[in-house]
């Protein structure tokens, strides 16, 4: 099934359901090792996306893609505005004047937002970042070489969950050194949340 204009708002409106579902959450999740303030900017960013893209006519993926990386760069703040900011920027820019991306389109679409997260933030697997759930359901996506969007949200949860034992090295929670172990990472919970958003929107 094409991915197209439609889904791609669809996936920007639920995943800022899910946002502002999990506002608290994520909140805590940063009051334990950052400033607390990632529910806050996430739930204004993606409140503001929705705004803009449902009230906009799109003639291509990449335009559409382009106002979600600017809105989120304009409202979110923090670390995580540039960095989900520069990752719909990379996948505007592979999506360019297409009306609709397949399975293999939309794969590498997200391998460039990958690209541009770990170019921006400079942070690699095992860092205790939003990178830990991108890069390794991207793997998982490149092995299957078609969009599992289920299966890849499941995994990104537990890759997710998998960010509690990881010491940080990037953000601000490096600043805690060990004492950020034991506690998810806020950043990689948000990503879990854009996943899970595609996965409905793709598999129902
Ligand atoms: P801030 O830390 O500036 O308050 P947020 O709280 O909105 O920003 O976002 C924090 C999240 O950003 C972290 O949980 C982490 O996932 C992500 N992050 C921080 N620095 C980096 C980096 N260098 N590379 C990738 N992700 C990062
Ligand atoms: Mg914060
Ligand atoms: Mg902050």
């Amino acid at each position: 099934m094409a991915f197209d204009m439609e889904q791609a708002k669809r996936w920007m409106s639920i995943a800022n359901d899910k946002i502002q579902q999990q506002k608290q959450y994520l909140t805590e999740l940063d009051q334990a090792i950052g400033d607390g303030d990632h529910g806050l900017n996430m739930a204004r960013g993606f409140q503001e996306v929705v705004k803009k893209i449902t009230s906009t006519n799109y003639e291509d993926l990449g335009s559409l893609f382009k106002d979600v990386s600017m809105t989120l760069i304009a409202k979110v703040g923090g670390a995580s505005g540039p960095l989900y900011g520069t990752a719909f920027l990379k996948m505007s820019l592979a999506l360019a004047g297409k009306k609709e991306a397949d399975d293999k389109e939309l794969i590498a679409a997200l391998e460039a937002a990958l690209d541009g997260i770990k170019a921006r933030g400079k942070a690699n697997v095992s860092e205790k970042t939003m990178v830990d759930v991108w890069e390794p359901v991207m793997e998982f996506l490149r092995e299957k070489g078609s969009l599992q969007a289920k299966e890849a949200a499941l995994f990104a949860k537990e890759k997710m969950e998998h960010t509690k034992e990881l010491e940080a090295k990037k953000g601000r929670a490096a600043y805690l050194g060990k004492r950020s172990i034991g506690h998810i990472d806020p950043g990689s919970a948000s990503s879990y949340l854009l996943f899970a958003a595609l996965a409905e929107v793709l598999e129902g």
